[in-house]
């Protein structure tokens, strides 16, 4: 059978050129929980239309539903997914476990499929989502063929992918550098696109390194058009296309390529087939992690947007009429965007006037001078490119602008006003323990070197979480955690062990478990769902990292059953955090000082700018000098490796919430955490000792506050890196 061919849509037009142009299915957002709400997106109504529209052609129709979701939301999620269910939707598309588990506990029979926003990378990630009752898994963008083909082996159920379109630096669903600079976060369909903005590399002493370019997290767009048949020998049921954000007529072209591609039994595209998907829009191209690990090649560091195609070059520039003279390898029109060089950068128009030996003409043949008028100085005899090809959109829009009208629904499906009520769920989100019930609190600490785990457990943790990105100069060095667990042992200090995430492999990352069972641990700190399953298989204790995103009550209640205890996510604010530790069956955790990880990401910026062949033998200069992204604001975030070679790009600043200690051990946060990965191990007693006091205060009220100001004093005065308080008192929108 052949592969679905799966399609976006941001609006009503987008989705007749996608199915105009052969989509087997679309998938496009309401007007909330989606993960593109900048689109312009379907209302319910619009919705109703486009389903019907789409079932008349037989398109299958996924509605996105792939944002993490507040408690306070649930009941108008379970309003949404009724009316989803009613319009015969063909399947939702989940990010959040816990939409998943209301889903299924709501309207059993609506087909789910897992986003990739989800971060399923493993064997073991995907067959926790079936057992939930997910029926497809669109796999992360950066995993390799082999591991494609492995889980589509084993667990035999539907696997999608990304075949084209834009690429994320960070794995999706694990990026919060947009929340971290404002308000917007991806994990709500807000992503501001930073990784899109200019970056440096610099060292621990300030030198800055050269790079090609500024754009150092700016991907390649992906193009899979020639490895269609080597991903459906992998058993990939549904090839999937970027791009709710895209104009219609980048849907009709792409679709209408993928389409032919796949009906002609997967054949290599052909030269002007690659050449339209260039024109449309293209960042450059890359096959991402599809065969090998490509490092920089998958960068486009140059610049973050369009780049078209070349389409001449300048032959001539006279300054006092600001007239250029091009010789054309393309022809161009009136109605086209052309590019230019400046010593200012890039500067484009789109063509109004275009003239040829003096005479004003419509179209340029290759091979033929022309000359127009430009309001700024391009650079001499440097390259033009087109990025807007007017011929290619008409051709484009001729596909799906035929005049048939869009369905007038009469005895419509949809019901505004369902009010279900907190009742309906109320066995979802409530558990059976006492909200009331007290538990003590504990300080923990994460420590990545043997003395910093000295001088935790002397200045008094409770607990020791070993690893993140320690610095060892090869994977997995045993004599490190040997050492590391020897050490709590000693002081019989519970010491977790701290994996690294998204690892994919899971016969690899069983092997790892294996091996350091063996050394004697038995906790482990997870921070993906396939770890999680992994290490629960293993008879061992998992503890959930924030990076599972744990976002309200259903998640928490569902993961619970996995695990004793779960770090919520620090995009929460305090009254979410309260709703969802309030009555938790389990224990609560929260961190409360050090660095975030914003991005995590199979590429590396140090190993790109260094040109490590991979991302091993660069790990002992990464060590000893110690590399920072820096922003246009002269921010500064650290970038650091993990046992396994992932990068984690870091907050520029420390979280710090020593002055809500009180209020989060109010509302039921149980462990409060430290990182102390950045820090220097001498810093780390009195880092624990202040936290210590700030948990003794028991009376805000009668003036205690004032000592609890104090505390933060003392701590800024410990590290020169400023702090914050992540989103405790803002949220996310
Ligand atoms: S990598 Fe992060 S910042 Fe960039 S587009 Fe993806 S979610 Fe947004």
């Amino acid at each position: 059978m052949k592969p679905e061919l799966v399609v976006p849509a941001g609006d009503f037009e987008a989705l007749r050129a996608a199915i105009w142009n052969g989509a087997d299915a679309v998938y496009l957002g309401g007007k909330k929980f989606n993960a593109r709400i900048q689109a312009r997106n379907f209302g319910l109504d619009e919705l109703e239309q486009a389903i019907r529209y789409a079932h008349n052609r037989n398109v299958k129709i996924y509605v996105t539903v792939n944002t993490l979701i507040a408690d306070r939301e649930l009941n108008d999620l379970d309003d949404y997914l009724t009316n989803l269910h009613h319009l015969e939707t063909d399947a939702i598309i989940v990010q959040d476990v816990g939409v998943l588990k209301l889903c299924k506990e709501l309207h059993s029979d609506l087909r789910l499929h897992v986003s990739t926003q989800a971060s399923v990378c493993g064997i073991s990630g995907v067959k926790f989502w079936m057992d939930q009752g997910a029926k497809r898994a669109t796999l992360p963008r950066e995993l390799s063929f082999e591991e494609i083909r492995k889980i589509k082996e084993k667990n035999g159920v539907e696997v999608e992918v990304f075949m084209h379109g834009a690429l994320c630096y960070s794995y999706s669903g694990q990026c919060y550098l947009s929340s971290f600079l404002g308000e917007r976060s991806a994990n709500r369909g807000r992503c501001a696109s930073p990784c899109r903005l200019p970056y440096n590399i610099i060292t621990g002493n300030g030198t800055t390194l050269r790079t090609d370019g500024p754009h150092l997290l700016s991907m390649k767009d992906l193009n899979l058009s020639e490895d269609i048949g080597k991903l459906v020998s992998a058993g990939v049921d549904a090839l999937k296309i970027e791009g709710r954000m895209k104009i219609p007529e980048y849907v009709a072209v792409v679709t209408g390529i993928y389409r032919k591609l796949i009906d002609d039994d997967y054949r290599q595209p052909t030269h002007a087939e690659q050449k339209e998907l260039e024109a449309i829009f293209n960042r450059e191209f890359t096959k991402g992690s599809l065969y090998r690990y490509p490092g920089g090649k998958a960068i486009n560091s140059g610049r973050p947007s369009n780049r078209g195609i070349e389409v001449g070059a300048i032959v001539g520039y006279d300054e006092s009429f600001k007239k250029v003279s091009i010789l054309f390898s393309e022809a161009i029109r009136v109605g086209d965007g052309l590019e230019f060089m400046t010593s200012f950068g890039y500067k484009g128009l789109v063509l109004t006037k275009l003239f040829t030996g003096g005479r004003r003409t419509s179209e340029i043949l290759p091979k033929c001078v022309g000359e127009l008028f430009l309001p700024f100085q391009p650079i001499p005899n440097s390259f033009v490119r087109k990025t807007r090809d007017s011929s290619l959109h008409e051709k484009a829009r001729a596909t799906f602008s035929n005049q048939e009208s869009i369905p007038q629904i009469h005895n419509s499906k949809i019901n505004f006003n369902q009010s279900r009520g907190y009742e309906r769920l109320s066995s979802l989100v409530l558990t059976t323990k006492n909200e009331q019930t007290k538990k003590s609190s504990k300080i923990c600490v994460e420590v990545n070197t043997l003395d910093s785990i000295r001088h935790a457990i002397k200045a008094g943790a409770d607990e020791i979480y070993f690893g993140g990105f320690p610095e060892f100069t090869k994977n997995l060095d045993l004599n490190n955690y040997r050492q590391a667990i020897d050490i709590a042992n000693e002081s019989d200090i519970p010491i977790t062990i701290v994996l690294s995430k998204m690892m994919g492999n899971d016969e690899h990352l069983k092997e790892i478990i294996t091996t350091l069972k063996s050394e004697g641990a038995d906790k482990f700190l997870v921070g993906d769902i396939g770890t999680l399953e992994l290490v629960k298989q293993m008879g061992l204790t998992a503890y959930l990292d924030s990076s599972l995103n744990v976002f309200n009550r259903v998640a928490r209640n569902l993961l619970f059953k996995s695990t004793e205890r779960m770090t919520l996510s620090h995009e929460l604010h305090l009254s979410q955090v309260a709703r969802i530790a309030g009555g938790a069956p389990g224990e609560i955790e929260y961190i409360v000082h050090g660095p975030l990880v914003l991005m995590l990401s199979e590429y590396c910026p140090v190993s790109n700018a260094i040109n490590s062949e991979d991302k091993i033998s660069c790990r002992k200069t990464c060590n000893e000098k110690g590399f920072y992204l820096k922003d246009k604001r002269d921010l500064l975030y650290p970038v650091k490796c993990d046992e396994f070679s992932r990068t984690n790009i870091l907050s520029s600043k420390d979280i710090c919430l020593i002055e809500h200690l009180q209020e989060l051990k109010a509302v039921g946060v149980d462990i409060f955490r430290i990182r102390c990965q950045l820090f220097k191990p001498n810093m780390i007693p009195e880092l624990v000792k202040l936290y210590r006091t700030g948990l003794s205060i028991d009376n805000i009220d009668q003036g205690e506050d004032e000592s609890l100001v104090s505390l933060k004093e003392k701590i800024l005065k410990l590290s020169d890196r400023k702090t914050f308080e992540g989103k405790i008192n803002t949220g996310i929108e």
